[in-house]
Parts: C-alpha cells; structure tokens; sequence
C-alpha cells in the first residue's frame, strides 16, 4: 500500500496516507455525523454533529496511528527496519523489512498493537465516565464513549487468529515457538487467514440478501483483502521455505564487471556494456569498495544527448540505497532487501569488496530449481542437493 501523501515522522517513522483513506473516513464522518449522534442525542443541531463526528473520525485515526506506531517502535527496538507506516482503506499498515528474529520478538511485535488499542478504549472509557461523574451529560460524552468502544472493538477484532490481522501473528509466533521453525507456522496462520476472509465474504453475501444497507458489501470487502493478504503471506511462507538453507555464493554471479563512478555514461556503453553480457555494474571506488550500482534500466531512461557528459555516478543507484548482502548469509534474510533500488538487485561484499552480484532472475530460476527439486519422484538422496550447487 503506497503512500499518496507524506504527514512526515513521528520517532523517526515515516508516517503516510494512501487516498483511499478518504473513503473510509467519509464513511465514518457520514454515519457519526448523520445517523449515529443525531439518534443518540436528538436534540443535537445539525453543525455540532457534525463537528462531533470531524472529531471523533479524526481521534479515531489518529487511534489507528498510534497502534501501528507500536508496532513500528517494538519492531525497531528487536533490530528489523521499519519502512514507515500508511494509513488506507482498511486502517493502518505498519511497513516491516524483513521477519522478526525470533518467535518472541515476532509475538511482541504483534502483540503491542491489540494491547495498545485496547489502553486507549479503557483510556477513552475512563475519560468518558469522569465527564459523567462531573456532570456533564451530551455530546462529548458521545464522542469519547464511541472511541472507547471502537478501539476495543478493534483490540478485539485484531485478535482474531487469521493472518494478515495481530492474532494471525501471535498466532505465527506460538506456533513457531512449539514447533521450532517458522515456516510452517506462517503457512498454518496464513491458510486461518484464507478460511477466516472466505468466511467474512459469506458473511457478507448473507447480509446483502437478508439486510438492506452497505454494510453486507463492507464485509465482503474486508473478506476479500484479507483473503488476498492470506494467500500472498502462504505464498511468500512457501518461497521463505523453498530456499531455505541457500546462502548468497549458492546463486551469485561472482565477478561482475564493475565501473568506477567518473565514467561517463557513453564510455560505459561502448566499453562495457556492449562488451560484457551483464545488465547490472557495481560503480566502485578504487578500492573496489561499492558506492553505487548502475543499470541498464537507469541508462536507458537518460536522454541518450546527456550520455556523453553524464557520470555514471549521477544516474546510479546511490550507496545508501544500495542492497548489499555477504556470499554467507542466508538468502532468505536478503530477500526482504531486494527491493532496495527499483532495479531488485543486491551486491554482495566480502572484506569490503564488491565479489558478485545477485539479480531477481538469478532467484526465481533458483526457485524453479527448488520446485523441481520438490516435486522430483524420487529424490537421489546419494547426490547432493542441487540448490546447493552454483
Ligand atoms: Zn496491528
């Protein structure tokens, strides 16, 4: 989910909104404004209930906000890298790099967002019944009683055991502590993910036939993302797993053909490019140490005018962005950081030299590779594995 507006940092984390956030908080702002708080207090003018229900729509989100950010700050706090947080259609996103390190980790993780949404709906609820202990009867009272309630309800319904939801991820985070390995785990909560989205859309055709209104069309909604979302996560479960045990040198092109930064774009071309079978150079300093990666991509999107004054340094991938990985370490743990530069490559470094270079193509034909492997009939245990061969 991309980010269509940027709101800027809260500790240090990218906060951001997608546009379809505009439909869900209509839809709020709608029914508070319209339906809710007018058949709450009937004595409320149409202005105040409005501006109740601007309110309350925006405290609601920024409830949201404050649970992703849990779950952002915990995941920083167990080393995985937090991408920022969008805020869409369905709620919030909070954009992890990477699986957290352990299953207790992956359980804190998870864990702080329904507990979070929960202190604020006992926060909320606290707020709401001092009013009324003071006296104060009305509309604000309103507004705090219906954040207090939906943010249990969301507490609550984020527990539900089904991946993409909190409970599917603590439920990942058990069941990867009983059995040791996290693969299988995911694949269980995935597939509670699948049946509990199939079960959301029934739900939903069910009452778009037997009650009038929207809401039966919502849930169909949220059944369908979730469905979706559970599937992807089965999906990438199984990938995880078929290359596990795989390390970097088991599918790097060692040896690439590596550019120093000041050439120019036309030099490349003529020098390297046409001359080698590559489509990706590593830019290096003369210490062959990596500062940046160029490739054909980005030289094709430079106006071929410019290639003869443009360094090959303006238009690279530069270093911070650059995904770089040891030939040692698994492949599994690199795959989250391939998206780094749009181009998906890594470089890989070993004492601080550029020593290969793994492409996108180099991992699906990997597992290709693995899924043959898996569906070979008799797998001839004398050999060895081929994912392991180069
Ligand atoms: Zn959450």
């Amino acid at each position: 989910m991309n980010e269509t507006l940027s709101l800027g940092r809260i500790a240090g984390i990218r906060i951001g909104v997608n546009w379809t956030v505009i439909v869900i908080f209509s839809l709020i702002l709608l029914g508070l404004s319209t339906v809710q708080f007018p058949a709450l207090f009937p004595e409320l003018d149409v202005a105040t209930a409005w501006i109740a229900g601007t309110i309350a729509a925006i405290a609601f989100f920024a409830s949201l906000l404050v649970h992703e950010l849990a779950h952002a700050v915990v995941a920083r706090r167990h080393g995985v890298e937090v991408d920022g947080i969008v805020l869409w259609l369905f709620g919030g996103v909070a954009k992890l790099r990477g699986d957290a390190p352990s299953p207790r980790a992956d359980l804190h993780i998870a864990g702080v967002g329904p507990l979070v949404s929960l202190g604020l709906g006992v926060g909320f609820g606290v707020l709401a019944w001092a009013l009324v202990g003071l006296g104060v009867r009305g509309i604000a009272v309103g507004v705090l009683g219906w954040l207090a309630l939906i943010n249990v309800v969301l507490a609550v319904f984020n527990l539900i055991p089904a991946a993409p939801l909190d409970g599917g991820r603590i439920l990942r985070a058990l069941l990867w502590q009983v059995r040791g390995e996290r693969t299988s785990a995911a694949v269980t909560a995935a597939k509670a993910g699948r049946v509990f989205g199939v079960g959301l859309i029934g739900l939903g055709l069910a009452q778009v036939v037997f009650v009038p209104g929207p809401g039966g069309l919502w849930l169909v909604l949220i059944g369908w993302f979730v469905t979706a979302a559970a599937g992807a996560e089965e999906q990438q479960a199984r990938i995880q797993q078929a290359l596990a045990g795989l390390r970097i040198r088991d599918l790097m092109t060692p040896d690439p053909v590596t550019v120093h930064p000041r050439v120019t774009v036309a030099d490349l071309l003529d020098g390297y490019v046409l001359r080698s079978r590559f489509s990706s150079f590593p830019v290096v300093d003369e210490f062959e140490r990596p500062v940046g990666l160029i490739t054909l991509n980005r030289i094709r999107a430079l106006a071929p005018e410019q290639r003869a004054t443009t360094p090959v340094e303006d238009i690279a991938c530069p270093a911070d962005e650059l995904a770089l990985a040891g030939p040692d370490e698994p492949l599994t743990s690199v795959l989250p950081r391939m998206g780094a530069c749009e181009d998906g490559r890594v470089v890989v470094v070993h004492d601080g030299r550029v020593v290969g270079i793994v492409s996108p193509t180099d991992v699906s034909r990997m597992l290709q590779v693995a899924d043959l492997w898996d569906r070979h009939p008799e797998p001839p245990h004398s050999a060895s594995d081929p994912r392991q061969q180069r």
